[in-house]
Parts: structure tokens; C-alpha cells; sequence
């Protein structure tokens, strides 16, 4: 164990933010708010808490770190406790929506900057922390976004307050600024020269031509541990299926002993002990294979990558106000992203960077930074929780970059259709309630039309489903079967019912893992589930929500869905094809629903959300009654 610590006290010593430890808490001393700027892996988000905390910061007060990503703020955390040779959530914790791991004596505390934000609500001037650290600033997050402005009113109110916001990039300048001209600090690179090497031509199926490059390095390339950039779980989940069928053909086609190939992918959604093992070093002349999404871009630093492997595309959320979709759509990276991609093969030593594009397509086809996302997404929840913090008028607010008024217009416009604001803009009791809930407005809205339509049970079982993944399993190799598992918990006219099913049988299964293996249904994502469900209810009971109903019969749930999303109703055009009532948009069930080839096709359904894919498809549907949808207002049948 002895040697153990040493290792990571050497480790800690070797960080390049070591070298500066006490230049770096002298400007800290001496400034209230502090801009740091270093290379990702110098050592910002581990170290710089643990300075201040060795220094005495945390006397009268927790040290709070931020993180736009989830993964990053358990990840981190956990590293930290174990720098610190504490349990998790002892000295150090972390906290994501719906899950808290610290306890009294946590000191450190890891969160989400979304975390952040909800906690304002009921602490305005976040007296329990001493120095909030807003790391990652440069990705710009919608949250992080909202807490610049916030959190440059509580350093104006409270004088023992100390901010640090720290960014990967040199986008230093615009931050200082925003706060009024405060120090940079820089933390001194330690990078080695990355080799850039461009495609030729453009190329026309990135995930094969990534798979080849990674066969091409393993065979013939120096030792030296890969990082391949994609978008998202399927794509990862492909190209690590690709490389272990090709590694598999090398060798039983050639006598000559063929190197060992870890290949390990990386995304938000994988379980937790999965994510882990990207750390973990490889057996002896193995080679590592991370096959990763942006997170690995800054968020997370693995050591020991001498060859990254870049795509050029990553997954961002982009909200289209005329249809009021938000999606998940693939986008050329910006130069900003390229650059931080390839500085990944220099941290250990000299790297070579594979650019899947072309040298113009990076000089004259990228932006040079990504648009932040407050200017591209759905808004509803800002606005709710502003509005909440007496923000009257938000296009007042001090946004960094404001958002753009069509977007803040329509998300009120969203929340008034929810009757969360009045027709002045101001929050209604039905509002105020709704923010209490860590959920997305019509979420909220559902459980507390739950209460009013007394089967709040039932719904809240639903919006506990419907804040995990899905929870169906589909194996690769025993598709058809999972796919028949699936349908024996299909309720014909709803999906969210479907889910509710699910849930009720499980739980009459004495909510048993091995029921859940059984019946092709995600252990965990239940789980997640019945922990969410609770957490919802001790909100309730806050609220003094009694516990309501419905028993068997579901119908009086459908019609609470149908009166919490009437902003997503829509009626029958062909088969499986559905128009928005509202804007006519058009939106299509999708192949999962349970009432796709039902054989069952009502004239009006309501949907969760719509997504983008190849087409526009309604997510999570319930068939509904004309007449529920004509009672909430003609205004959806008038356009
Ligand atoms: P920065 O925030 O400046 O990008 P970090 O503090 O995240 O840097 O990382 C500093 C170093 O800590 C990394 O180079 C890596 O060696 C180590 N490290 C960080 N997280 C982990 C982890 N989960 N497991 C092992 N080592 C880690
Ligand atoms: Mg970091």
C-alpha cells in the first residue's frame, strides 16, 4: 500500500500544474475570481481542488468543482478520493441529477454544473461553498452558460466568495472580461510535437476508413496506445465489433504471433464499471484501442495515447424552434475541437494525428470554435428556473453570449402553452411547482396533472421510466427473441403505458434482477428507475402531494398524458404517418412502438418527444381521445 501512495504522490508531482502550486494559490489569494488556462491532463480539475483544500479553503465552506459531463464528474471524483486515499463520498463526492454521493464530511464535491444550478434555487448565494471551480468553461454548455451570470452576482454579494473557471483553450480573454478584466493564470504546457496527417480526398464511410487506419498502426506502427473519435454509442459500438473481427481474421490467417489489441469504447450512457477500465493499463505488449465520443476531447485525460484517430464529426443537441425539435444531430467538429483531438497524441511523447478529412475541409470548411449551446437549443428549462430566480426580463440577463430572442420567445411560449407562465410571462403556481422537480418541463407538468387527475402513482412510475435509457434489451445475436420478450409488455394503445406495465410486473416479480435478464429487460436502468421514483417522491412529499391511485383502470392515464403534452398532439395522416397538430409537422411512429403494425391506428396520438433520425419520429406515443385534446382548448386544431 506504502508503494501504492508513493506512486500517486509522484504522479501528483509530475503534473505540470505542480511546478506553479503556489504561484497559482498566491493569485487566488489575492483575486476573487481567477481565469486558469491549461492543456488538457496539466492537472486543472484533479489537483487544483486538492490545493485548495490543503491550503485551508474548505474551513469555512465546501470546494465545489463543475463539470458539463456526468462521466467526467464521477470519474474525476472517484480519482480524487483515491489520491486522497478516502472512500468516495467521504472527503470526496459528486453529485449528478438523481444521484448524490457525498455525506457530511465531504469537503470536495464534484457536480454537474446543471447540479449547480438547481442548487441556486433554493440557496441563491451557494453559502455552503467556499470557491466554486467552473472547470471546463470552454465548452460552453447551456448550464455553465446560465452560471456565469449567476454566479457574477454572488461574487458581487458575497466577499468571502472565490470563483475559478478554468478552460482548456485560449479563449481566456473573453472570460476575464465578462468579469470585468480579471487575472489569467497559464499553466505552463508540457505538449510534444503531434504529427498531423490528412485525408487526400474526402471520405465516404469514416468508421471503416477509422477501423483501417487502427489496423494499419497496430500491425505496423511504433508501440503506442490509440484514441479514436465518433459520434456516438452506435458508431462505437460498430467500429469496436469491426476491429474485433478484423483482429480475429488476422489471426487465423497468418502463423506469425499477432500483438494483443485492447479495445475498450467510451460514451456517457456505458455503465459505470465499463467506464473505468479505460484506465487501467494494458497487460504487458498489448496495445490500447479507445474508441471514444468528445468526451475523451478534454473531459477526461488517459494517458499513454501516442495515436488518435479523428473522425472529424461529433454529435451535438441542436433545438429547431419552427418544429420544436430538439435533436441529436451530426456535425463537423470546429478547428478548436480538431486541434484538442490531436493534442491528445502528445501528452507522453511525440504523436501522430490521422485527420479522416482533408487539409481545405479543415482550413476552409470548419468553424473556428463551436457555437455555444445556449444558442442552439431548447430553453425551457432556463426560463422556468430564471423566472423562478425573479428574473423578469430575460432577455436582460448578462449572458456571456445571449441567446437568440426567437428561441427565448418560443420556450416561453412553450411553458405558457404547459401553464407554467401567465399571459404576462409571469410564473404561475402551476410554474412554481414545476420547478421543484429536477425534470424537463412537461415532465413536471405530468406529474402534477398526476395529482389533479389522482393517479400520480402510476405517473410517477412513468417519468421515472422515461428519465432513464430504455430499458428494453436487444443482444445482437438474439434480436427476434428479445424483440418477442419486448412485445408480451406491449399495452396496444400506448407506449407509456407499455412502460408502466413493465415496471408494475417487475415490481410484482419482487423487482428481481434475474426476472429482468428473463425478459430481456436492463437490470440497471430499472434500478435507476425505482432510485429516481423514490427521490421524486420525498419531492412530493415536500410538497405536501398525496400519493394518489387509479388501479387497473388505465384510461384516466392516458388522459393525464394527454392534458401534460397536448403540445405534441397529433393526428393521423396514413399508415403510421402522423401530423402535429399545432404546426403540421409531420412525425411517424416508430418501429419500437407499441402501436406500430398493432394493426391499431387512432385518429389522435400524443408523443414524449420527437426525434430527427433518418426521419421525424414520435418518441414514446399514447393514442388519445379527440375529445380530451378538444376540452384543453381549440387553439390546437385552429392553424
Ligand atoms: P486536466 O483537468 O488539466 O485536463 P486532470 O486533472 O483531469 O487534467 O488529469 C491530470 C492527470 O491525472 C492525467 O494526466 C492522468 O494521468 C491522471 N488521471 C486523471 N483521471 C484519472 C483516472 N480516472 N484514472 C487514472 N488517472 C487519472
Ligand atoms: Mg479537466
Amino acid at each position: 500500500d506504502f508503494t501504492k501512495s508513493k506512486t500517486i504522490s509522484q504522479q501528483r508531482q509530475n503534473l505540470p500544474i505542480f511546478s506553479v502550486r503556489d504561484e497559482l494559490l498566491q493569485v487566488v489569494r489575492e483575486n476573487q475570481v481567477v481565469i486558469i488556462i491549461g492543456e488538457t491532463g496539466s492537472g486543472k480539475t484533479t489537483q487544483l481542488t486538492q490545493y485548495l483544500y490543503e491550503y485551508g479553503y474548505t474551513v469555512n465552506g465546501i470546494i465545489s468543482c463543475t463539470q458539463p459531463r456526468r462521466v467526467a464528474a464521477m470519474s474525476v471524483a472517484k480519482r480524487v478520493s483515491e489520491e486522497m486515499e478516502t472512500e468516495l463520498g467521504d472527503k470526496v463526492g459528486y453529485a449528478i441529477r438523481f444521484e448524490d454521493a457525498t455525506g457530511p464530511s465531504t469537503v470536495i464535491k464534484y457536480m454537474t454544473d446543471g447540479v449547480l444550478l438547481r442548487e441556486t434555487l433554493k440557496d441563491p448565494d451557494l453559502e455552503k461553498y467556499s470557491i466554486i471551480l467552473m472547470d471546463e468553461a470552454h465548452e460552453r454548455s447551456l448550464d455553465t452558460d446560465v452560471l456565469f451570470g449567476i454566479l457574477k452576482k454572488v461574487v458581487a454579494r458575497r466577499r468571502d466568495f472565490k470563483l475559478i473557471v478554468t478552460s482548456a483553450t485560449l479563449n481566456g480573454e473573453k472570460f476575464s472580461n465578462f468579469f470585468g478584466g480579471v487575472p489569467i493564470f497559464h499553466i505552463p504546457g508540457r505538449t510534444f510535437r503531434v504529427q498531423i496527417c490528412y485525408s487526400k480526398t474526402p471520405c465516404e464511410d469514416y468508421v471503416e476508413a477509422a477501423v483501417k487506419q487502427a489496423m494499419t498502426i497496430h500491425i505496423a506502427g511504433a508501440p503506442g496506445d490509440i484514441l479514436i473519435f465518433l459520434t456516438g454509442q452506435d458508431e462505437i459500438e460498430a467500429t469496436c465489433c469491426a476491429l474485433s473481427e478484423r483482429m480475429e481474421q488476422l489471426i487465423s490467417s497468418t502463423k506469425q504471433p499477432v500483438p494483443k489489441l485492447l479495445i475498450l469504447p467510451i460514451y456517457s450512457q456505458l455503465p459505470a464499471d465499463l467506464q473505468a477500465k479505460i484506465f487501467q493499463k494494458a497487460e504487458d505488449g498489448a496495445r490500447k484501442c479507445i474508441v471514444a465520443t468528445n468526451i475523451a476531447e478534454t473531459s477526461l485525460t488517459i494517458d499513454g495515447i501516442f495515436y488518435v484517430i479523428d473522425t472529424g464529426y461529433g454529435k451535438m443537441k441542436v433545438y429547431n424552434p419552427r418544429m420544436g425539435i430538439d435533436a441529436l444531430q451530426v456535425f463537423p467538429i470546429s478547428r478548436a475541437s480538431a486541434d484538442q483531438r490531436a493534442g491528445r497524441a502528445g501528452r507522453t511523447g511525440p504523436g501522430t494525428c490521422y485527420r479522416l478529412y482533408t487539409e481545405n475541409a479543415y482550413e476552409n470548411e470548419m468553424l473556428q470554435s463551436p457555437v455555444p449551446e445556449i444558442q442552439r437549443t431548447n430553453l425551457g428549462n432556463v426560463v422556468l428556473l430564471l423566472k423562478s430566480l425573479k428574473i423578469q426580463n430575460l432577455l436582460d440577463f448578462d449572458f456571456m453570449d445571449p441567446p437568440p430572442q426567437d428561441s427565448v420567445l418560443n420556450s416561453m411560449y412553450q411553458l405558457w402553452l404547459l401553464g407554467a407562465l401567465n399571459d404576462v410571462g409571469d410564473l404561475t403556481d402551476l410554474g412554481r411547482k414545476m420547478v421543484k422537480f429536477p425534470l424537463d418541463p412537461p415532465l413536471a407538468k405530468l406529474l402534477l396533472m398526476g395529482e389533479q387527475l389522482e393517479c400520480l402513482s402510476e405517473v410517477l412510475t412513468i417519468v421515472s421510466m422515461l428519465s432513464v435509457p430504455s430499458v428494453f434489451f436487444r443482444p445482437k445475436d438474439r434480436e427476434a427473441e428479445s424483440d418477442a420478450a419486448r412485445e408480451k409488455f406491449f399495452v396496444p394503445e400506448s407506449d407509456h403505458l407499455t412502460l408502466l406495465n413493465v415496471y408494475q410486473q417487475w415490481k410484482a416479480n419482487e423487482y428481481r434482477g434475474d426476472w429482468c435478464n428473463d425478459h430481456f429487460l436492463q437490470v440497471k436502468g430499472l434500478y435507476k428507475a425505482r432510485e429516481i421514483r423514490s427521490q421524486l417522491l420525498d419531492i412530493l412529499k415536500t410538497l405536501k402531494i398525496p400519493l394518489t391511485y387509479c388501479g387497473p383502470d388505465w384510461d384516466v392515464v392516458r388522459k393525464t398524458i394527454c392534458s401534460a403534452y397536448f403540445h405534441n398532439a397529433a393526428m393521423l395522416k396514413g399508415i403510421g404517418e402522423y401530423v402535429n397538430c399545432r404546426n403540421r409537422m409531420p412525425c411517424n411512429l416508430h418501429p419500437t412502438s407499441a402501436l406500430y403494425g398493432s394493426g391499431y391506428t387512432p385518429d389522435y396520438v400524443v408523443y414524449h418527444e420527437a426525434i430527427l433520425t433518418t426521419k421525424e419520429y414520435m418518441q414514446c406515443v399514447t393514442a388519445v381521445e379527440p375529445h380530451w385534446l378538444a376540452e384543453l382548448g381549440p387553439m390546437f386544431f385552429s392553424v
